[in-house]
């Protein structure tokens, strides 16, 4: 009798074993279902039924939100071009089909994806951030002024309508060309750090001496409107920014010569420039318009035109090789 309790006991013991394991064993595999079918649901997913690879994948989720994959899931599909963008130092997610908009080309009817080899991809992305794929003076913003110092002012981003600096201040005749009654200003940090560096140059043996400071927007169109009077729009475009984007008129920018050159053509030789190109951003300064930039900055070389962005800015933009369009595409416009 007892021994029946137990070996019905013991059945009955495995019966429930048994059942449990099975109910295990149906969790899990309905768990992994379900995770299969969330997974499935997900941008990675997608992405690589595209046909990208894992490391495409790993880099797109290092420089790309959730909505951004969506976008190449839903919209842009398998792009054979896209990881070359991607890959780029200096690529901004927002600009994904600006960058990709440059590998096709309208030839009649047609559209044609362009040989992938042609580009420089650094290059590409570099126009793109900074707008020069669009025409000059075209897809125009005002700039956004809480930017201080640091504002950007170029082809594309103009000050604010009558905008004048308050605090304006008179160089000293002893720094600056032209004759005792003239006038050179600029805004008055711009104005201390420029002595500051004046002291640092004569130091080195060199002395600096202002050319032109601030123009007011009125000046920028007096002189804009003369050369377009005369010559045509696009002549006063290639030698004038248009009123309201030239950045003399923000009281930051400085043309800077010295005592013993005062030629535009010359300056770019002498000592002094070398001087000002290495050490004009210990001061705050940077060189706006460098050397082999025009495409990005819309302005020829310049080696006399110093714009004044502080001095913790100016290192960083002078330690970063870029020119301040794109470091302030890059870091600084958000
Ligand atoms: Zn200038």
């Amino acid at each position: 009798m007892k021994k029946k309790k137990k070996r019905k006991l013991k059945s009955s013991v495995k019966v429930f074993l048994i059942l449990v394991v099975v109910l295990c064993i149906a969790f899990n595999i309905g768990k992994t279902k379900y995770e299969e079918y969330l997974y499935k649901k997900t941008s990675d997913y997608a992405i690589l039924q595209l046909g990208y690879s894992e490391e495409d994948l790993k880099l797109m989720n290092e420089k790309l939100s959730d909505s951004d994959k969506w976008h190449i899931a839903n919209d842009i599909g398998n792009n054979e071009f896209i990881m070359n963008f991607i890959k780029c130092d200096y690529f901004l997610s927002k600009n994904i089909d600006s960058y990709l908009s440059l590998t096709v080309t309208k030839d009649e009817d047609f559209w044609h994806y362009k040989k992938p080899d042609y580009y420089n991809y650094d290059e590409l992305v570099a126009k793109v951030n900074v707008k020069v794929n669009n025409e000059y003076y075209t897809e125009t913003k005002e700039t956004d002024m809480s930017k201080g110092y640091g504002i950007l002012v170029n082809k594309y981003h103009y000050l604010p309508e009558n905008y004048a600096p308050e605090d304006l201040v008179n160089i000293d005749w002893k720094y600056r060309f032209g004759g005792k009654n003239d006038t050179i200003k600029v805004r008055e940090e711009v104005y201390n750090q420029f002595l500051k560096m004046w002291q640092g140059a004569n130091e080195a043996g060199f002395y600096l001496m202002a050319y032109s400071g601030y123009r007011s927007i009125d000046h920028q169109k007096r002189i804009y409107n003369d050369y377009a009077n005369k010559n045509g729009i696009s002549y006063a475009d290639s030698i004038a920014a248009r009123p309201g984007f030239s950045e003399h008129s923000t009281g930051l920018a400085l043309d800077i010569y010295s005592k013993t050159c005062s030629q535009a053509n010359l300056f770019k030789d002498t000592e002094v420039y070398k001087w000002l190109l290495n050490n004009s951003y210990k001061y705050g300064f940077i060189l706006r318009y460098p050397e082999g930039k025009s495409k990005l900055t819309g302005y020829n070389f310049e080696s006399w035109h110093y714009r004044y962005v502080g001095e913790e800015l100016a290192e960083k933009v002078y330690n970063s090789g870029l020119t301040y369009d794109e470091y302030y595409a890059f870091y600084l416009d958000n």
